[in-house]
C-alpha cells in the first residue's frame, strides 16, 4: 500500500503553469504496466475521505487514468477510468459549486452540462462506454479536465469569485501533500 504526497496549487499558484498539474497526461497504450499506478491512486485515493475522483497526475502520474466513487463506504461503486474520451454532452448546462483535492480549502461555482456519454477502456483493458448524468457527470468532466491540465477553476468565469472553505482537514485529506512540483 501506498499512500501517495497529493500535488497541490495554492490559490496565488493557479496559474502557474510550471507545475506537473498543468500538464496533459500521456494516453496508456497497450502493454503498458499500470497495476503500480491503478494500486497508488485506489490507496490515495481512499485515504483521502473527502475525495470522491482522483485522477493520476494528482498523485504525479502524467497517465490518462482517474479513479471515482461516490459512495466510498462501498468499494464495489468504484470504478478505474483509462484513456476515457468525451463524445456526447448535452446542451443543458448547470453551476453547482466544485472543490478540488489539489487546490484545497476552496470552492467555486463552474457550469458544466448535465449529461454526458464517454467511452473509455476498464481496468481488464475492455473498451466500455457510459452515459452519466447529474453530479456523477460533474465528477467525471472535472477528472476529464485533469488529464488535459485544466482545473475547475479555469472554467469560472471570475477567479475572485472562488472562496474559502474550512473543508480540509488532517482527519480526512492527506496534507502530506507536496506543494509544488515542476514538470
Ligand atoms: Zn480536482
Amino acid at each position: 500500500m501506498t499512500v501517495k504526497p497529493m500535488l497541490i496549487l495554492s490559490r496565488g499558484e493557479i496559474a502557474d503553469s510550471d507545475s506537473l498539474l498543468r500538464q496533459r497526461s500521456e494516453p496508456v497504450r497497450t502493454g503498458d504496466d499500470i497495476s503500480g499506478i491503478i494500486q497508488d491512486l485506489r490507496d490515495t485515493f481512499y485515504d483521502c475521505e473527502i475525495a470522491l475522483g482522483l485522477a493520476a497526475i494528482q498523485i504525479g502520474y502524467p497517465k490518462r487514468i482517474f479513479i471515482l466513487n461516490l459512495n466510498k463506504s462501498d468499494r464495489s461503486g468504484e470504478k478505474v477510468f483509462i484513456n476515457p474520451e468525451l463524445i456526447e454532452w448535452d446542451e443543458q448546462m448547470e453551476a453547482v459549486n466544485e472543490v478540488c483535492m489539489s487546490i484545497p480549502n476552496l470552492v467555486g461555482s463552474v457550469y458544466r452540462p448535465t449529461k454526458v456519454t464517454i467511452n473509455y477502456s476498464d481496468e481488464t483493458g475492455q473498451s466500455q462506454s457510459e452515459r452519466v448524468l447529474g453530479f456523477k457527470a460533474r465528477v467525471v468532466q472535472h477528472e476529464m479536465d485533469h488529464l488535459d491540465g485544466v482545473l475547475y477553476t479555469d472554467r469560472m468565469e471570475r477567479l475572485s469569485d472562488l472562496e474559502e472553505i474550512e473543508f480540509f482537514f488532517k482527519e480526512n485529506y492527506p496534507l502530506q501533500a507536496t506543494k509544488h512540483t515542476p514538470k
